[in-house]
C-alpha cells in the first residue's frame, strides 16, 4: 500500500493552496485542487475517509481526513480492519463490487484491538477510469448514530424490567411472520403465557415480588424457547412467543414442556421461596388458506381453556375450543347478571352427631334460582367458582345471606347449631379473608362460634400458603371453626396440614360411598382421633353406611339418608321433627 500517494492527495487540500502559484498552475489544475479542497472539507465534516483499492495495482489509497478511522482502515487485507462477525458480510459486498461492479453500502464493525466498539458505513462503487479499475469507499464513522438509533429501539421496543421485546416489537414480529406465512406458506406457532393469581402475589407479597417473578418467568422463558424465538412481554403478567419455520403442534409442545418443567422450580425472593404456576395456551398457523391473525384468536381461546381446566397447563388449540368457549363466556355473562339480580342462595344440609343423635350443624350449599330452570346446583355455575372475580362476588352473597339467615334464626330461639360456609381459593388468596369474615360477623351480630368454614386442601397448597395458614389461624383464634373439606382427593400432605389449625376433616363422599374404601375411611377417622380433630362423613345415602361409619367412631355425618340440602324457610320444620 501507498502512504506516499495519500500524502501526495491531501497536501495540498490540507493547506490553503498558495495564490502566487496561480499563474505557474493551468487553470485545470487549480480547478482540481479546489475540488480537493471541497472534497477533504466535507469528508473531515463528516468524519469519513476514501478508501480506494487498485484492482489492477494493488495499491491503496487513504485520505487523511479522519485520523482514527485511518488507523483503523489501515490494515493489508480485509480480515485486519473488519470485526470477525462482519467480515463475510463486507467481503462478498466487496467481491461482487470487483468482479461485477455492483456498488453497495453496508455497515459493519471494525477490528479494533484497544476494545472499543467502532461501526462505520461504507459506501462503494467500483470506478474504472483513466488509474485503472479501482473499488473506491467512502468510510463514514456511525458509532454514535448508531448508539442513538439502538437507545430508540431500546426505548420503543424493549420492555423496561424484563429486558424482553415489547407489545411493538411482539406486532412487528408476529406481522414478519404474518407475511412470511402468507408468502412463502411457512408454518408459525403462537404461545400466550398468563402468570396465575399474578394479581394475589402483588397485592399480598408486593410489587417487588411481583416484579421478581416476572423477571424469572423471562429467564425460564428465554432459556426454554430457542433464540431464534420471539419471547415477548406483552405488558402486566402476559407473555407471548412467537416460534418461526415450524414442521408441526411437536416443535411448540416440546419447548412448552420444557418451560413446565423450569416453572416447577421455586422462585427465591427476599428469603422466601414461593412457586410460579402460569396458564399456556397454544396455536399453530399450518393451514395457507386460514388467516395467519386467526392465530392470535386461537391462542386465546387455548388459553382461556387452560385457566378455566383449572390453570397451571399448557393447552393447544382445536377448532372445537371455539364453542366452547364461547358458551363458557356466555354461561360467565348469564352468571354475573344473576348475582346483580340476586338470584344466588343458599340450601341447608344438615350434619349430626352420631352419638349424641341431635343435628350438629348445616352446611350452607349454594343454589341459582334460575328463572327460567328452576333450582340449579354448584355443578350448572362451578365455572363462576373458578372465576377469580365470580368466586369473589358469590362469596360475598354467600357470607350475607347465610349470616343474615343465622341472625334471623337467632332471634327467633331456633337451635341451629353451626352453619359451614363453603370458602373457594381465591376468597383465600386476596390476604383479607379474616378481616372480612370478623367484619360480617360484627355487621350481623353472629358470634365467631357458630361459624364454620370448609376448606379444600388444595387451597393450603402452593404459593400463598403463608397467606392461607396466617388467615386460617386468625379465624381459628377468633372462634371459628375450620373443617377440611374433601379430604383424601387432594394433594396436601398430612405433616403440612398439621401447621394449620385444623378442627374437622370431612372425608369426602366417594370414599364414603365407595366400600372397597373401607380401609381408608377407617384410617381416616383414625387420624383424625389422633390429631385431636373431629371427623365427619359426607355423602351418607344409606343405612348401613352410617351403621359402619358409628363402629368405626366417625363423630358427624351429613348425607341424603338424614336430609338433602333444603331452603332456609324448610330448617324449622326439619329441626322440629328431627329424631335421633
Ligand atoms: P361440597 O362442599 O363437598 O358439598 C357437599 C356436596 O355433596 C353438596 O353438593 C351436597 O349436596 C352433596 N351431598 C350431600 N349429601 C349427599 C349424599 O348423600 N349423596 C350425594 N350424592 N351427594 C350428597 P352440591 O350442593 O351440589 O355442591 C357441590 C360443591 O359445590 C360443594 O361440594 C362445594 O365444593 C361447592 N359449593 C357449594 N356451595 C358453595 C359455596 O357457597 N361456595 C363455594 N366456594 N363452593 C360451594
Ligand atoms: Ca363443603
Ligand atoms: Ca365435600
Amino acid at each position: 500500500m501507498s502512504t506516499s500517494a495519500l500524502a501526495d492527495f491531501t497536501a495540498p487540500a490540507d493547506d490553503a493552496v498558495p495564490s502566487e502559484s496561480h499563474d505557474d498552475l493551468g487553470s485545470a489544475l487549480a480547478a482540481v485542487l479546489q475540488a480537493d479542497q471541497r472534497l477533504s472539507i466535507a469528508l473531515r465534516a463528516e468524519r469519513a475517509i476514501v478508501h480506494e483499492f487498485n484492482l489492477e495495482t494493488g495499491e491503496r489509497y487513504i485520505t487523511a481526513t479522519c485520523p482514527e478511522l485511518e488507523t483503523w482502515c489501515r490494515g493489508v487485507s480485509l480480515s485486519d480492519s473488519v470485526d470477525y462477525q462482519d467480515q463475510p458480510q463486507v467481503q462478498s459486498a466487496y467481491d461482487s463490487c470487483a468482479g461485477e461492479g455492483e456498488p453497495f453500502r453496508i455497515q459493519y464493525r471494525l477490528n479494533r484491538d484497544d476494545g472499543n466498539e467502532t461501526w462505520v458505513e461504507a459506501v462503494g462503487e467500483r470506478l474504472d477510469g483513466p488509474g485503472g479499475k479501482r473499488v473506491c469507499m467512502v468510510i463514514r464513522d456511525i458509532t454514535d448514530r448508531r448508539r442513538q438509533h439502538e437507545r430508540i429501539e431500546t426505548l420503543a421496543f424493549r420492555d423496561s424490567l424484563t429486558g424482553l421485546p415489547n407489545r411493538a416489537a411482539f406486532q412487528r414480529a408476529f406481522d414478519e411472520a404474518a407475511n412470511s406465512a402468507d408468502m412463502t406458506g411457512e408454518k408459525f406457532g403462537l404461545i400466550m403465557v398468563d402468570v396465575d393469581y399474578f394479581k394475589d402475589v402483588n397485592d399480598t407479597l408486593g410489587h417487588d415480588a411481583g416484579d421478581a417473578l416476572l423477571k424469572s418467568l423471562a429467564r425460564m422463558m428465554m432459556s426454554a424457547f430457542r433464540a431464534s424465538d420471539t419471547v415477548a412481554r406483552l405488558g402486566g403478567d402476559e407473555f407471548a412467543v412467537i416460534l418461526r419455520n415450524l414442521h408441526g403442534e411437536d416443535d411448540m409442545t416440546r419447548p412448552i414442556q420444557v418451560l413446565q418443567g423450569l416453572l416447577r422450580t421455586p422462585v427465591e425472593y427476599n428469603g422466601q421461596s414461593f412457586s410460579i404456576s402460569a396458564s399456556i395456551g397454544a396455536a399453530l398457523h399450518a393451514d395457507r388458506d386460514d388467516e395467519p391473525t386467526h392465530v392470535l384468536k386461537n391462542a386465546d381461546i387455548a388459553l382461556y381453556k387452560a385457566k378455566y381446566d383449572g390453570r397451571n397447563r399448557a393447552v393447544v388449540f382445536q377448532p372445537t375450543m371455539r364453542s366452547d368457549v364461547e358458551q363458557r363466556v356466555e354461561l360467565l355473562r348469564d352468571i354475573r347478571a344473576a348475582i346483580g339480580q340476586g338470584e344466588f342462595v343458599l340450601f341447608y344440609q344438615p350434619v349430626i352427631d352420631v352419638s349424641a343423635g341431635t343435628v350438629a350443624s348445616f352446611e350452607a350449599l349454594m343454589r341459582w334460582n334460575h328463572p327460567e330452570q328452576g333450582i340449579l346446583p354448584p355443578a350448572a355455575f362451578m365455572e363462576a367458582f373458578e372465576d377469580h372475580d365470580l368466586s369473589l362476588q358469590l362469596g360475598e352473597v354467600a357470607f350475607d345471606t347465610a349470616l343474615k339467615q343465622m341472625r334471623q334464626w337467632m332471634d327467633e330461639g331456633l337451635e341451629f347449631g353451626r352453619v359451614a360456609i363453603n370458602i373457594s381459593s381465591a376468597q383465600f388468596r386476596t390476604g383479607r379473608l379474616a378481616e372480612d369474615i370478623a367484619a360480617k360477623l360484627k355487621q350481623w351480630n353472629v358470634p365467631a362460634d357458630r361459624l364454620t368454614i370448609e376448606v379444600t386442601e388444595n387451597v393450603y397448597m402452593g404459593w400463598g400458603s403463608d397467606v392461607v395458614g396466617s388467615t386460617v389461624r386468625e379465624l381459628h383464634d377468633a372462634g371459628v371453626m375450620i373443617a377440611l373439606d374433601d379430604f383424601g382427593t387432594g394433594y396436601a400432605s398430612l405433616a403440612n396440614l398439621r401447621q394449620f389449625p385444623i378442627d374437622r376433616l370431612k372425608i369426602d363422599k366417594s370414599f364414603v360411598q365407595n366400600a372397597d374404601d373401607d380401609a381408608i375411611v377407617r384410617a381416616v377417622i383414625n387420624i383424625g382421633a389422633s390429631l385431636g380433630m373431629k371427623v365427619v362423613a359426607e355423602g351418607v345415602e344409606k343405612l348401613e353406611q352410617l351403621d359402619a361409619l358409628s363402629r368405626y367412631g366417625c363423630d358427624q355425618v351429613q348425607g341424603y339418608h338424614f336430609a338433602r340440602p333444603m331452603p332456609a324457610a324448610d330448617v324449622a320444620g326439619y329441626l322440629k321433627g328431627f329424631k335421633g
